[in-house]
């Protein structure tokens, strides 16, 4: 029997707040059963011993190539496979995509992130994004970009035009995978993952929720995340945006409160990782978003849309921001 399930949650070490990479499910459950107010009492001491508080990192996403996307991720507008009305696009031009950046950072943003719907990139695409990284990279922004799949060889060359940050998400549980992406396993998405921390380059990966899983799977999911070989620097909790045209376009949503407690949960368990509110937020109210942040979310993505749907505008972030008196990480 596991050692811990019979052990008060509360009160054991494993919420100390220290840093650590064999988490098990029955740790995890726990955690999301705790009542409420000792869930996010936690999660908000951790949150302090690793972070100010007050600070939200802010990151501006931008698609450089859009749509036509060999993958079938059921939540995904992008996916060839359904008919959700994006056009297919070629990859952008440095130059306009560098413009983008100036702009974000202009806006407040201190992370550009480029994103392309490939299952991976070619390799002469990468003579184009490294342009890209490397020039957004001049401008003073930390570079991220999600490319799809890597190879070792691939990450290092984004490695050594001088990329910070790549996203891969794990997206959901091992077990609940299979009823959202066919056509890549979630094998290779661990070994991309592995592929971009030997070359040196900081981790963005986290996971979707409302996409019909159960709170097992969520719990399978953090699970997956906080056992990683190293916890990613930077964990995206998406909430499904259900977009018409993808199979996830129907369906229950998930209640508010079990989002805040999948965010409390990931930052108690990956509590110096910066842990980003990511899609979702445009139908948020307030409140929720308020919630999150005391959770311990302390990223967001700033700007109206994020790839192809859409996120709140800059003055309504601004207007949160200035009501909750936090301010953008330096
Ligand atoms: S999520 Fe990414 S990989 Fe999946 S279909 Fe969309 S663009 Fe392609």
């Amino acid at each position: 029997m596991d050692q811990h399930v019979d052990q008060p949650v509360a009160s054991s070490v494993y919420i100390s707040g220290a840093v650590r990479r064999d988490w098990t499910r029955a740790e995890v459950r726990a955690l999301f059963d705790l009542p409420f107010p000792d869930l996010i009492f936690h999660a908000q001491r951790i949150h302090r011993l690793h972070f100010d508080p007050r600070e939200v990192q802010i990151s501006t996403l931008l698609s450089i190539k859009t749509g036509g996307c060999p993958e079938d991720c059921a939540y995904c507008p992008q996916s060839a496979h359904y008919e959700a009305g994006v056009r297919a696009e070629k990859l952008m031009d440095a130059g306009a995509v560098i413009a983008e950046a100036r702009a974000a950072k202009s806006a407040g943003a201190s992370r550009f992130c480029m994103g392309a719907a490939w299952r991976n990139p070619k390799d002469r695409d990468l003579d184009q994004v490294c342009a890209m990284v490397a020039g957004v990279k001049a401008l003073g922004l930390e570079t991220c970009a999600t490319l799809g799949m890597l190879t070792g060889a691939q990450a290092q060359r984004l490695k050594d035009c001088g990329l910070d940050y790549y996203n891969h998400n794990l997206d959901t549980s091992p077990e609940f995978y299979g009823a959202i992406i066919t056509t890549r396993t979630y094998q290779e998405r661990l070994d991309t993952l592995e592929h971009v921390r030997a070359a040196g380059i900081h981790v963005c990966c986290g996971g979707i929720v409302g996409m019909g899983e159960s709170r097992e799977d969520r719990v399978g999911m953090i699970v997956a995340l906080a056992t990683l070989p190293a916890h990613p620097e930077s964990v995206p909790i998406n909430l499904l945006v259900q977009v018409e045209g993808t199979p996830l376009a129907t369906g229950r949503t998930l209640d508010p409160l079990e989002f805040v407690r999948t965010i409390a949960v990931a930052r108690i368990c990956m509590p110096a990782s910066v842990v980003r509110l990511s899609a979702g937020r445009e139908d948020m109210s307030e409140e929720t978003q308020a919630l999150c942040f005391v959770a311990g979310a302390n990223s967001i993505f700033y700007g109206p849309k994020l790839l192809t749907t859409p996120n709140p505008k800059r003055d309504r972030d601004r207007v949160l921001m200035d009501k909750l008196g936090m301010l953008p990480m330096e």
